[in-house]
Parts: structure tokens; C-alpha cells; sequence
């Protein structure tokens, strides 16, 4: 038996738990346990960089060593990506760190919940995309990954042919999207024009949940003068009566740390808020630490273009010898034709039809890897297997010089040994 269990012991007691109770009430309190975040003094403790206050403190006061808001990221870094990016800061989030993850999970969100417009999760129905070619290698790889089907469309000089998009997209309801690098293209560096992105806006699609994955990549990546501006694609689909037509993707992969960037995503404020609803059940935030080293580091939007001036100091003599070797080696052969980019990261080189892979084998046994011919094409197969990605960013020049020689060697033993073949 215990004291409580007589009745007067019993009524003492309770008369004592609420008087307690009513003076701890009268503290009047603001305490939270709802969290398992780590103390101060624990982040304090954490040697992994010493940080002063000033180096954790974001504009606002936000200790960005802990969970917490902003979810959507740290306000001065979104104002600094919101023009460059054409996104209004508010529509913008900045999370995680690669924006190729966030197309992954946009296309894994919308198999499994309605997007804003939808009458179905894709899931529950046939979905295939667009896909402009020569394209990036993962945005097909996310694709076939949810064994949603590809659709090859030409990318012609001024961004995808848009006859055969407004056609495919008017009369499939099964095509839920396109995939699209608008700046300075991966591998081709083709920028689309107004008129393009002004179509891809207004188009009539068959499906209600139409989206245009618009992965700007590249947006500020220039290699000349001539700064290459692509109309806002947020914009056209607002006045062409389709809001939530559009996400937009970035990331500062290759602008500061590529693997340790930050990266972006922006649309309409309905598809921000599915995002969100989404993205909140997978992750509690972002890492704000970084971002706050990326917006002191960056400052405003003249320091992030400022900072890509040196990228271009660094990358223009790179390109320039490629371009240069090719046009010394194969300018007249009628062997090969390469892309001249004002910006991004690559070259395309297209070789006769059907010597791409042979190229490439060539090329390998002699030492020189090559992105495999195929990469650039839904399936990794190029029907006409010509075309080959050149990425001139990572070697130094010296070393460019005999890659680029080596390559066009292995250009014309393929190309002439197919010619000789042909003769027989
Ligand atoms: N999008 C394009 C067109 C790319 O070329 C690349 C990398 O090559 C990426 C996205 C990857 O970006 P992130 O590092 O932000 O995932």
C-alpha cells in the first residue's frame, strides 16, 4: 500500500501537485523539448571550423549553426541568385547542395503527389518528357531511373525545335514535360531566344500538369564579352495564363564548390508551397552555414559577377585552344563540326555519322578518356552516332594542346577510314 493510497494522503498530495502547478504557470514560461536540437554549447564545441559570431549570424540574427528557419533558405544569399536566376527572392529557395537533386526529387514529389494543376499523381498514370538533343547525360539517367519514357526533340541554334515540341506536346497528354538548359547548353552551349521561350510558354499542352524543367545551369558562366541574356521563363509563362508551368534550377556548383555549392529552386508561388509541403517531410532545412559563406563570400550580384570574371580569365584561354587546334586540324576536312560556345563548360563535336564511337575508342586506347559517345542522347544511344562532348574546363592548357591534337588525329582515322570503307 502506498501513502496515496488513502484518500486524505491522496487529496494532500493533488492539493500540492496544483498549487505547484499553478506557480510554475505563473512563470509564465517560453521553453520548447518538442526539438532534438544540439545546445549551443555543443555547437560551440564542434572544432570543425572555428567561427566567430560574425561568421554564424545570418542578416536577420538566425544562428545558422542550427536547425531552424528560414527553411527556404538564408534571405541575402536568394536576393543575390533571385535576379540572376529571374526569380522574385520570395519564390526562391536555396537548398541543399546540388541542383540535380532537385530535379530528381521534383520528378519523385510529382510521381507520388499532385502537383498544383494535376488531376493525378503521375504515378498513376504513362509520363514522358522531352528531351531537346544533344542534352546532359543525368537529366536522361533521373528519367529512365522512374522508367519515364524520353522523346528525342532536335535542339536546333536557337533552343529546341518548337514546331515538333508544340506539336508532340498538343496532342500527347502522356508528355508531362521538357527538359531544358536555356544558357550556353550542355553539350551544344546553345542559348535559346525570346521566341523560344515565349512558345514554350504559351504552347497548348494535352496534359493539365505540363512542366518545363528549366535547369539554368549556366546562368552566369560567360566566356566573351557578349553576356548572353535569356528571356525569363517565369515571366512568359505568368502572362501566357500558365503560372505553374515552370521550374527553374540552379546551383553555384560551378561557381564556388562544386559538391559544397548551394543550390537553387524557384517557380510559382503554388509550386513553391507543393515543393515545400514535399521537400519538408524529407529534410529539416538546408545548411545554412554554408550559405552564409557563400553570400559573404559573394556579397551582392557585382561581387557573384565580378567572381565569374575571374572564372572566365581562368576557362577563355582553355577553350580558345581547343577551338584553335580544331579549326588548324579539321577547318575544311569535311570530317567534323564543333559547337563555338559563348559560355558553360562544353564543346560539342560532331564527327561523320557513325564514327562517333569509334572516335572515342580511338581516342581511349591512346590514352585520352572521352565522355562515351551516347552520353548526349536519350538511352545513351546517338542514332547517328556523331555526336562527342568535349569538356575543356579541368585540364591545363598545356595538356589541353595534346588532348585536342590527339582527338582530331583519332577524328580523321575514323572519318577517313569510314570514307575508304565507303569507297569499297
Ligand atoms: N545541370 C547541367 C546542365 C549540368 O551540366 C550539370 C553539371 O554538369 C548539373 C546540372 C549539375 O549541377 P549540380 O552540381 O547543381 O547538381
Amino acid at each position: 500500500m502506498t501513502t496515496t493510497s488513502h484518500p486524505e494522503a491522496l487529496r494532500s498530495r493533488l492539493d500540492e501537485a496544483r498549487r505547484d502547478y499553478t506557480a510554475l504557470q505563473n512563470q509564465g514560461l517560453s521553453l520548447d523539448l518538442t526539438r532534438g536540437k544540439p545546445s549551443p554549447a555543443q555547437l560551440d564545441s564542434a572544432g570543425l571550423l572555428p567561427l566567430r559570431d560574425d561568421q554564424y549570424r545570418a542578416a536577420d540574427g538566425t544562428d545558422c549553426r542550427n536547425y531552424g528557419p528560414p527553411n527556404e533558405g538564408l534571405r541575402e544569399l536568394r536576393d543575390i541568385f533571385a535576379p540572376v536566376l529571374d526569380v522574385p527572392a520570395e519564390q526562391l529557395l536555396a537548398v541543399g547542395n546540388s541542383s540535380l537533386e532537385l530535379m530528381h526529387d521534383c520528378l519523385v514529389h510529382a510521381l507520388l503527389s499532385k502537383l498544383p494543376g494535376a488531376e493525378h499523381r503521375w504515378v498513376d498514370q504513362q509520363v514522358a518528357f522531352l528531351a531537346p538533343v544533344p542534352g546532359y547525360d543525368r537529366h536522361f539517367a533521373v528519367c529512365e531511373r522512374f522508367g519515364i519514357d524520353m522523346i528525342p526533340v532536335p535542339l536546333t541554334a536557337t533552343g529546341p525545335d518548337m514546331d515538333v515540341v508544340e506539336d508532340l506536346v498538343r496532342s500527347d497528354p502522356r508528355i508531362k514535360g521538357i527538359w531544358c538548359v536555356p544558357k550556353y547548353s550542355n553539350p551544344d552551349g546553345v542559348c535559346y531566344d525570346e521566341e523560344t521561350v515565349r512558345r514554350l510558354a504559351a504552347m497548348e499542352t494535352a496534359a493539365p500538369d505540363f512542366r518545363i524543367f528549366w535547369d539554368n545551369a549556366y546562368a552566369v558562366h560567360h566566356l566573351t564579352d557578349d553576356e548572353v541574356a535569356v528571356a525569363d521563363i517565369l515571366a512568359a509563362c505568368s502572362e501566357a495564363d500558365h503560372p505553374d508551368r515552370a521550374f527553374v534550377f540552379g546551383s553555384t556548383s560551378k561557381i564556388t564548390l562544386a559538391g559544397s555549392g548551394v543550390a537553387f529552386f524557384g517557380s510559382s508561388p503554388a509550386n513553391v508551397a507543393w515543393w515545400r509541403a514535399n521537400a519538408g517531410k524529407r529534410t529539416i532545412g538546408p545548411d545554412k552555414l554554408n550559405q552564409l559563406r557563400h553570400a559573404h563570400f559573394l556579397r551582392d550580384v557585382d561581387g557573384l559577377r565580378a567572381h565569374m570574371r575571374t572564372h572566365r580569365e581562368i576557362l577563355g584561354p582553355k577553350f580558345d585552344t581547343v577551338l584553335r587546334i580544331f579549326a588548324e586540324q579539321l577547318e575544311g576536312s569535311g570530317l567534323a563540326t564543333w559547337s563555338k560556345p559563348k559560355g558553360g563548360y562544353f564543346i560539342a563535336l560532331s564527327v561523320l555519322e557513325g564514327c562517333a564511337r569509334e572516335v572515342v575508342r580511338l581516342a581511349n586506347e591512346a590514352g585520352i578518356a572521352l565522355t562515351p559517345a551516347g552520353a548526349t542522347h536519350p538511352y545513351g544511344t546517338d542514332p547517328q552516332d556523331s555526336v562527342i562532348r568535349i569538356g575543356p574546363t579541368y585540364p591545363e592548357v598545356g595538356e589541353l594542346e595534346q588532348i585536342a591534337h590527339g582527338v582530331t588525329v583519332c577524328v580523321r582515322l575514323a572519318g577517313y577510314e569510314r570514307l575508304a570503307a565507303q569507297q569499297h
